[in-house]
């Protein structure tokens, strides 16, 4: 495709989602260097609060994304090594400032070894570039790392297993927002039954990390219409990045 029928099918999806402006200011893309950076993360104006994921209080510093690679091996905690073609353990910027968390490799992401490539990914990453990013800005993890059979939800020992994978890339990342994508990653990541619908659209507090839940991309692919909800939710996000006016 040519870079101008590209923009012009890109400038069609955010009139689909609802973008009403964009933001050419490149300042976010900037990390903080680790010496300008405060020690104790600012706690979100948080609506909500859930239990703070162990690995942030490790008192071991610097917890590298290759070393939480290392530990999770040739994984088999839990029954899903069975099935599974690759781990998909994360991808993107490890300083990255945004991580989105999904549920579970798909087909697709199970016969890649990245998250977030088929369908779905393919509309995260239009959601990420109508934020003005790119996939590379953002770091992408799900809360399970290997594909459930036939695309079903993980279970709770599954979930368990994982878990502390997760909570330490978190740890290691120390983005400033998560988007916690659909149900599964939402009620995981702050502990909770309550619906995603109630959860989405406002930040809750992981231990000083802004969690803001949204629909996950596969729902959008079967209900378009709620795109401009997760516009909405991205937009906060926009602003707690101080990327959007
Ligand atoms: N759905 C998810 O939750 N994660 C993926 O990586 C792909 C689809």
């Amino acid at each position: 495709m040519s870079h101008a029928r590209d923009l012009a099918a890109h400038l069609r999806y955010l009139t689909d989602l609802g973008v009403d402006g964009l933001s050419a200011d490149p300042s976010w893309r900037v990390r903080a260097s680790a010496s300008a950076a405060p020690e104790t993360a600012q706690a979100p104006e948080a609506t909500a609060t859930a239990a703070v994921p162990e690995a942030r209080e490790a008192p071991t510093g610097i917890i590298r994304l290759t070393e939480i690679r290392d530990d999770l091996g040739d994984c088999r905690r839990c029954k899903l090594h069975t099935g599974r073609t690759n781990i998909v353990f994360g991808v993107g910027n490890p300083d990255a400032r945004l991580m989105f968390v999904g549920e579970g490799p798909g087909a697709d992401e199970d016969e890649q070894g990245e998250p977030f490539v088929g369908r779905a990914g393919q509309l995260l990453t239009q959601i990420v570039k109508a934020m003005g990013l790119a996939r590379e800005d953002v770091y992408i993890a799900n809360v399970v790392k290997c594909r459930p059979p036939g695309n079903r939800n993980p279970e709770p020992d599954e979930i368990e297993a994982c878990s502390p994978f997760l909570q330490a890339q978190i740890a290691s990342i120390r983005p400033t927002v998560i988007v916690a994508l659909g149900k599964f990653a939402a009620q995981t990541l702050l502990q909770t039954e309550t619906p995603i619908s109630r959860l989405r659209g406002q930040f809750h507090d992981l231990g000083g990390v802004a969690v803001m839940p949204t629909f996950h991309p596969s729902y959008l692919l079967r209900n378009p219409a709620a795109k401009r909800d997760v516009w909405e939710d991205m937009k906060l996000v926009m602003q707690r990045l101080s990327i959007a006016d």
